[in-house]
């Protein structure tokens, strides 16, 4: 059993990347923002106490966090895991490497989406338009940004020393990004 951690700034490309890397390799998907906007939907516990703190743009707690996805990675019955949007401070890397101990996983590597900050705002613009996010509004778009440096950039140190850390080049098409990550994840398997 092992994992993947597909890192990145909002607007990065990890969605659609991650959909197309779970098919190739049959993962199970793990997506905290995704899990997280349908307990909003369904109007759970976990979702009624997400909501505000997503549409501030502000990280939800690492106890929810954990309490939404430990079911998950605890049942998972294919052969490894991709988390998008996980670990999102340190705190939770540290979580992921329990996990992963508890079901005698490893973690295969952290690969890192780079893409220029401007791309990323104007991607994050051009999706708002189309998706409708609730969290996907101009000044939300900053705060979550503003996170993703404060809180969620030392997980690229963290694992960088740990010689986990694999930074790929996020602009060009979808395919050619895909296959730069594919590249990388077959040399590890
Ligand atoms: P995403 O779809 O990954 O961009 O996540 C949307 C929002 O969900 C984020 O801005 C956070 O408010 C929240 N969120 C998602 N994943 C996490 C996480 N691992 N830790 C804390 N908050 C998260």
């Amino acid at each position: 059993m092992f994992s993947i951690v597909l890192f990145g700034a909002p607007g990065a490309g990890k969605g659609t990347q991650s959909k197309m890397l779970v098919e190739k390799y049959d993962l199970t998907y793990i997506s905290t923002g995704e899990m997280l906007r349908k307990e909003i939907a369904a109007q759970s516990p976990i979702g009624l106490q997400a909501k505000d703190i997503i549409n501030k743009g502000e990280l939800v707690t690492d106890e929810m966090i954990v309490r939404l996805i430990e079911k998950t990675v605890r049942e998972t019955k294919q052969q490894g895991i991709l988390f998008d949007g996980f670990p999102r401070n340190v705190v939770q890397a540290y979580i992921l490497e329990g996990f992963m101990h508890r079901i005698n996983g490893n973690l295969l590597g952290c690969l890192s989406l780079e893409v220029p900050k401007e791309t990323l705002v104007q991607r994050m613009l051009n999706r708002a338009k189309i998706e409708g996010r609730a969290d996907d509004k101009e000044d939300v778009i900053m705060n979550r940004f503003k996170e993703y440096e404060n809180k969620t950039l030392p997980v690229a140190d963290f694992y960088k020393g740990e010689n986990m850390y694999y930074p790929v080049c996020g602009t060009g098409s979808v395919d050619e990004v895909f296959s730069r990550l594919t590249k990388i994840i077959d040399s590890k398997l």
